[in-house]
């Protein structure tokens, strides 16, 4: 498999090519998982905010509960069992740094996080991959850049429903959630 590097010049537009990684990988042998109900209803995890060593933080294409986001190994691997000590210990430092940002950023009340893979399993020819869901949840709404954002499953497991923003402000929160990370 190819090294994708981003560097600091590289603009924003740049980087959204990483998000369409879903495909180049399919290209390039490494299948992604078929669907995720939770986080590719465009058919990727969405836009890159950040890339590690072991993993890739996307934005999520679905903005239900304001920030989330998709962490997933850059490594086709079925079972967290199956994670090397290092890649957990990344994985360590990407939760951490990621809830100080959002709590900086839209303050939200408790974070969600799952790693499910069921839809995968539907077909006959189940291929998950080890991504996890980041769900901020909040019990009061959240004013960002003039839309207003509520969590109406406040209390409950996150639920599957698409709920999309435009783009630019999809790219506000990106920058948001950047600037404290
Ligand atoms: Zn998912």
């Amino acid at each position: 498999m190819g090294t994708f590097i981003i560097t600091e010049g590289q603009s924003i537009d740049d980087r959204m090519i990483i998000y369409r990684l879903p495909l180049i990988f399919q290209g390039m042998g490494f299948t992604m998982a078929k669907s995720c109900e939770y986080c590719q209803i465009d058919g990727g995890y969405g836009k890159l905010i950040k890339e590690t060593p072991y993993w890739m933080i996307f934005l999520a294409p679905s903005q239900r509960y304001l920030g989330t986001c998709v962490v997933a190994l850059k490594r086709q691997c079925q079972d967290l069992s199956e994670l090397e000590d290092e890649e957990w210990e990344d994985f360590i430092g990407i939760l951490q740094k990621l809830e100080h940002s959002l709590k900086k950023t839209f303050n939200p009340t408790l974070f969600n996080w799952s790693c499910f893979k069921n839809k995968a399993f539907r077909d006959g020819d189940p291929n998950p991959e080890i991504h996890w869901h980041f769900h901020p949840r909040y019990q009061e709404k959240v004013q960002f850049s003039g839309l207003e954002f509520e969590d109406p499953d406040f209390g409950y497991v996150p639920k599957t429903t698409p709920y999309k923003v435009p783009e630019e402000i999809m790219l506000k929160i990106i920058s948001a959630i950047q600037e404290n990370l």
